[in-house]
């Protein structure tokens, strides 16, 4: 007579639970920062432009066509 190779669990897993007060701080600041960061990959630059010159334009300039924003 075989044995079964894996062992049958005897009691249901437990779900963790998962404090929203805990979360939430965090991803409003994820958030703000990947709102920040599109920022910068889609419009900074020209009129909006935060930093005079191409500095930040061509830096993030990859990125910006990646993501399919407008350019030149
Ligand atoms: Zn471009």
């Amino acid at each position: 007579m075989a044995t079964a190779a894996v062992p049958t669990p005897t009691s249901a897993p437990v779900p963790v639970a998962i404090p929203v007060r805990e979360v939430l701080p965090w991803a409003a600041f994820m958030g703000f920062l990947a709102l920040f960061l599109i920022y910068f990959v889609g419009a900074e630059q020209g009129a909006f432009a935060i930093f005079s010159g191409n500095g930040v334009h061509e830096f993030v300039h990859d990125g910006r066509h990646l993501l399919a924003f407008p350019c030149h």
